[in-house]
């Protein structure tokens, strides 16, 4: 089967690349996503899909945000005031000459995952991406489960800190304001740590400094506490933790694990492993070309 195009907007960055059948990420590329108007990202993206020339019948496009029911437009994400609404998939199919497919980005992370990464043979598999924000999908039977908007709903806000700080969504002491990228760096430098991001958290942490363990360690417990919720409600097989916070590995995983366990009933806990993701920043990407590959 010929190789189709994936493509992941993400808050800031869009990655395109080709993505074959076995789930193999090829000739990736990037633009930014920050657009004035969603008509100057399309032009944008279809330079971009040009200039690679790949041999594609199709393009899977994944975004980050809930998308109407016909899957042709970004519904609701408030970091992308300016895409949402529009007409995205008809305005690409018609600029790019290809079919397109439409997908929630936490869609197709967990469908990439279930099918080529941690959640394989999983029944119901949640797969929660905590990055930036904290997003997540749920496999079952091998289907994406689509509860509102077209997806499992905004999992990365339940609440886990009763009266905690104001949530980008309007609630208080959401997972997402909890462990968010910015909520864990700013956590780590109010102990007097020196870091611009995530990422130097994390390497801080590894290296043994006290101060980004317990940053990440609280992420941790409070990502635990979501699962305990998420857990009793959804009653996952496997839960898969991926994007940037996962790189912190066992020192997010076991705080994460514990506190799942220590809340949950025994009897969601005891049926639910929790492990890492395994397609890293591929997986949202893959994830697109597999939805194309449903392309009619
Ligand atoms: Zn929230």
């Amino acid at each position: 089967m010929k190789p189709v195009a994936g493509v992941d907007i993400g808050g800031t960055t869009t990655k395109l690349a080709l993505i074959d059948s076995g789930g193999e990420v090829e000739g990736l590329r990037s633009i930014p996503t920050e657009s004035a108007t969603a008509g100057e990202f399309v032009e944008r993206l279809r330079c971009a899909v040009q200039e690679a020339a790949w041999r594609v019948d199709r393009v899977g496009v994944a975004v980050a945000g809930f998308v109407n029911a016909a899957h042709d437009r970004l519904e609701y994400n408030p970091n992308l005031p300016w895409l949402q609404h529009y007409p995205l998939r008809d305005a690409l199919e018609q600029r790019l000459g290809l079919p397109v497919v439409l997908e929630v980005d936490s869609n197709a992370a967990a469908l990439a995952e279930w099918r080529f990464g941690a959640g394989r043979g999983s029944d119901r598999f949640l797969c929660l991406t905590a990055g930036t924000g904290l997003g997540g999908g749920m496999m079952v039977d091998g289907k994406i489960l689509r509860y509102a908007y077209e997806c499992l709903g905004d999992v990365g806000h339940v609440i886990v800190e009763p009266g905690g700080p104001r949530c980008t969504c309007g609630g208080l002491g959401c997972a997402e304001a909890m462990v968010g990228a910015e909520a864990v760096t700013t956590r780590f430098r109010k102990a007097g740590g020196s870091a611009e991001d995530l990422r130097k958290v994390i390497e801080q942490a590894r290296a043994g400094d006290g101060r980004a363990m317990r940053a990440i360690e609280d992420a941790g417990r409070w990502l635990g506490l979501a699962l305990a919720t998420l857990g009793n409600i959804l009653f996952p097989d496997r839960i898969a933790i991926a994007g940037g916070l996962s790189e912190a590995g066992e020192l997010l995983l076991e705080p994460c694990r514990r506190t799942f366990r220590e809340n949950a009933s025994p009897f969601a806990s005891a049926r639910a492993r929790v492990v890492r993701a395994e397609l890293g920043w591929r997986a949202t990407l893959v994830g697109a070309g597999a939805c194309a590959e449903s392309c009619p």
